[in-house]
């Protein structure tokens, strides 16, 4: 399985009834949503329903049939997240929460740059990597004013294998990211600039008086500028997580320090704290992918002791090099971190192995003893 993601460009009245579909699929989310709540329905009464009331309904059949049913589909699979104790219970959406819809088999074709949907028309796509495999769904996506289709096939990914490399990785402030191999990323001016302007808009928002079109206006602007951030966020985060990837097997994290780090509070460092979230994240998946292994490590001492000979280097946070007094190693504090952060992770896998050891041990020890015991009782 493959997912693609272009842009699209549809025309004025093409986009009228992209929204529009959005529109009923929201309006039909709540009213399944409100049913599930008030009458104890499931799934497949739903599926049920929905086909008897579009028969009736003039704006449900304005949408292609199979939209229709994913939105029931879509509600089932937040309520089996909530019953899983993954998500909370599912929440009737507003306009501006309500904003992908879904053909899961049918209702599309894809031409060259040309994407035909049934109900709404032929739009053009901006394709930016060649579509391999048949394609299996599709699904529009409103970002305030853009328009994006994610096309899922049923291609196979070219699986790159990472190679045998082994790393520890320090996050920080100053540098964003050490690692134990020497290199340090400075935080992206993203993350160090984008607080203020946002604070700005977000004032602005706060000015404006509700329902006033003056708002909208300003909602809109706020939006906008989340979405830069997001947007060279997730860039950011792809790159270095791929490149974590690709060198190396093992890759170790620390515990904990995302989410102590927002001790302050403040807007930057909550865009700083979901960074390394979303950089973990992905380097999760990228890795398992590639036959790697993220582990997290405790990060207790990490930054005082040293490297090479274990020794407690006490040093304030201003101080950036690593000095020992007693080996005489001197690095970059946050390397030195980096450095710690691996060592801990080796010895976890080391762990993490041998009581699998331990285990195989006492089966074979145990399994004689069973067969004494079933020995006796038939003697
Ligand atoms: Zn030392």
């Amino acid at each position: 399985m493959i997912t693609y993601k272009f842009r699209f460009y549809p025309t004025t009245a093409q986009e009228n009834v992209l929204v529009d579909t959005l529109e009923t699929c929201r309006r039909l989310y709540n009213a399944m949503l409100a049913d599930r709540i008030e009458n104890r329905t499931g799934f497949y009464e739903q599926k049920k329903t929905l086909t008897q009331v579009r028969k009736q309904c003039k704006h449900l059949q304005a949408v292609h049939s199979q939209v229709l049913q994913d939105v029931v589909l879509r509600l089932d699979k937040a309520y089996q997240a909530f019953f899983a104790g993954l998500a909370r219970h599912p929440r009737f959406k507003r306009r501006t929460k309500y904003n992908s819809f879904t053909y899961p088999q049918t209702g599309f074709k894809m031409k060259d740059n040309r994407l035909r949907l049934s109900k709404i028309g032929q739009m053009k796509v901006t394709v930016h990597r060649s579509v391999v495999g048949v394609i299996k769904r599709v699904t529009l996506i409103k970002d305030i004013n853009q328009w994006f289709v994610a096309i899922l096939t049923d291609g196979e990914a070219n699986r790159i294998e990472a190679r045998k490399g082994q790393i520890g990785v320090d996050f920080g402030v100053t540098n964003f990211v050490a690692l134990s191999d020497g290199t340090t990323t400075e935080s992206p001016r993203f993350m160090k600039r984008s607080a203020g302007p946002l604070r700005m808009f977000q004032r602005a928002l706060s000015r404006k008086r509700s329902g006033s079109k003056n708002r909208e206006k300003a909602r809109i602007a706020l939006a906008k500028a989340y979405r830069k951030v997001r947007r060279q966020r997730e860039d950011f985060a792809h790159k270095l997580s791929d490149r974590l990837t690709k060198e190396n097997r093992l890759i170790v994290f620390e515990d904990l320090k995302v989410g102590n780090m927002a001790k302050n509070n403040s807007l930057a460092s909550a865009i700083m704290d979901a960074s390394w979230g979303q950089l973990r994240r992905m380097t999760a998946y990228k890795a398992e992918r590639r036959g790697g292994r993220v582990i997290s490590v405790d990060p207790n001492g990490t930054s005082q002791k040293c490297s090479r000979c274990g020794a407690v280097v006490r040093k304030e946070l201003s101080l950036r090099t690593h000095a020992c007094p007693r080996c005489g190693l001197t690095i970059d504090r946050d390397v030195n971190a980096a450095q710690n952060i691996l060592k801990a992770g080796l010895e976890q896998a080391r762990v993490e192995e041998s009581p699998l050891l331990v285990q195989r041990r006492r089966i074979s020890k145990f399994a004689p003893m069973k067969r004494e015991a079933r020995d006796l009782s038939h003697g």
